[in-house]
């Protein structure tokens, strides 16, 4: 037995690196070895809902790790045992030797609440409804939020569907934002999938789902980004369906958004499916070519810069799979004609393109991380989530603990991953010269060396932001 743990505690060591302190320690709490041997390694799990992601997401990186201390092994093999669900003397105590970081706080930085009553993860400021730019394509989505945002309760629930990229996020935040501001008492939630299904994980773990039940239920507005992702997680589901009916039969507002329609969304319980269809279901669709043009003309007008309208039509024809992608195109085309003073011409634009393309295609299955080029604006975004902490902080000249090494994460992936010129990094990082951007990435890389926190961030961060 105690062989199997310490075997079991040297397999968890090395895959941290590779998945993240927080995956390790909500994954594999009260998992154990069940057996090893004639290639076999059992894995014993705790909860019945963990057999599915563990089979599909954690067994090749589990016999990856496992086989550097038994090279014998080529396969691994999963059985539930609920014994193990309260930690037994077969359980690794991962609380003693992983430190329990999820998801990493600063001091005095709380995760929720963006002003009284309304609780969400950093909402962006720029998506608003009034910044939302209509066409026939996303009209009556727009339309529908709109009305939702002065009426909660009146389109229930109301569900937007489409592709990545086109703007789902951007209506469901500025209406979370207008209903907050029409009426600031009113208990607006907005949260992700993932937040969701991350919720109730934890709270099943930490015997105190009935405090997450209470934080969705006394919700007045509750808004799921990318319903899609709690499709095949059957707990979450079954959670999630309560808490919907809970809401919906006392008239309060639920929001969805998913990239397909109800009727398409197979893993779903049928009832949970007729529940959605029963409300007001309206799509998104890529905008046609001159709203496209009006999208960047108004993008490069907030940042100050203004292209030949050559320029403006030639990436709005070629960046036609979503709005993300076109704005991909134009930040970085903003940022050439900033930071090394290149004057667009199309053979830049098409260069860009390029480049950005082959990411597009091939990120549609899973993770979740959006299809798109990942750019220095999104990395900025990333980190600022992960850290709950303003854009502007990170930007800005704080420094504060709580700014400096976030914004020396950002400065080292931005190097290091994406590779973008030093005086591009400093510039955007609030005005910094070049050489705080290289003191940043020589201290991030030594201090990696012997923390295993920064070291599990990250690599978390990489892996969110879409860069394995
Ligand atoms: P989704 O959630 O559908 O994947 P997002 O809401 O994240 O897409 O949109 C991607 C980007 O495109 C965001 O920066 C958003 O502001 C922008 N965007 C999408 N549609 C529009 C629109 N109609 N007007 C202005 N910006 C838009
Ligand atoms: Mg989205």
């Amino acid at each position: 037995m105690t062989n199997r743990k310490d075997l079991w505690l040297d397999i968890l060591r090395e895959m941290e690196p590779k998945i993240g302190r927080a995956q390790l320690l909500t994954w594999f709490k009260n998992t154990a070895i069940k057996a090893s041997g004639e290639g076999v390694l059992r894995v014993g799990l705790p909860l019945p809902f963990f057999l599915e992601w563990h089979a599909t997401h954690l067994a090749s990186i589990t016999l990856a790790a496992a086989q550097k201390f038994d090279p014998t092994l080529n396969q691994v093999e999963y059985e539930v045992d609920l014994a193990l669900a309260s930690g037994n003397e077969e359980t690794v105590e991962l609380g003693r030797h992983f430190e329990d970081v999820k998801p990493r706080k600063l001091p005095g930085k709380p995760e929720v609440k963006v002003g009284e009553g309304m609780i969400a993860r950093m909402l962006n400021p720029r998506y608003t409804l009034d910044h939302f730019i209509v066409s026939p394509e996303n009209r009556l989505a727009h339309a529908a939020c709109l009305r939702v945002a002065r009426f909660p309760g009146s389109l229930n629930p109301l569900f937007i569907y489409g592709g990545v990229g086109l703007g789902k996020t951007h209506l469901l935040q500025g209406t979370a934002r207008e209903i907050h501001q029409n009426d600031p008492k009113k208990r607006v939630v907005y949260v992700t999938s993932e937040v969701f299904v991350n919720d109730v994980i934890t709270g099943i773990q930490h015997q105190s789902i009935n405090h997450i039940r209470s934080k969705y239920r006394q919700a007045d507005v509750l808004i799921v980004d990318d319903i899609q992702f709690i499709a095949n997680k059957d707990r979450c589901q079954e959670e999630f369906f309560h808490t919907f009916n809970a809401l919906f039969e006392t008239g309060k507002q639920v929001i969805l958004s998913s990239d397909q329609p109800p009727a398409h969304l197979e893993l779903f319980a049928p009832r949970l499916r007729s529940r959605f269809e029963a409300g007001m279901i309206v799509d998104v669709k890529m905008p046609d070519l001159e709203t496209r043009i009006e999208i960047l003309r108004e993008r490069s007008r907030q940042a100050g810069v203004m292209f030949t309208p050559e320029i403006l039509e030639y990436i709005a024809a070629k960046a036609d799979r979503s709005i993300r992608m076109l704005e991909g195109v134009l930040t970085q085309t903003i940022a050439k004609y900033e930071l090394e003073a290149i004057n667009p011409t199309l053979q830049l634009v098409s260069e860009i393109l390029e480049q950005i393309q082959p990411e597009e295609k091939q990120s549609s299955i899973f993770p979740p991380s959006p299809a798109m080029a990942v750019t220095l604006e999104r990395l900025i975004e990333k980190v600022s989530d992960y850290f709950t902490l303003p854009p502007a902080d990170l930007c800005g000249n704080s420094r504060l603990r709580e700014c400096l090494l976030p914004r020396q994460i950002v400065m080292y992936l931005a190097k290091t991953r994406l590779r973008l010129p030093l005086a591009k990094i400093g510039q955007t990082l609030g005005q910094r010269n070049h050489t705080t951007v290289i003191h940043a990435v020589k201290r991030i890389e030594e201090q990696m060396k012997n923390d295993r926190q920064l070291l599990g961030d990250i690599n978390a961060l990489t892996r969110e932001v879409g860069l394995v």
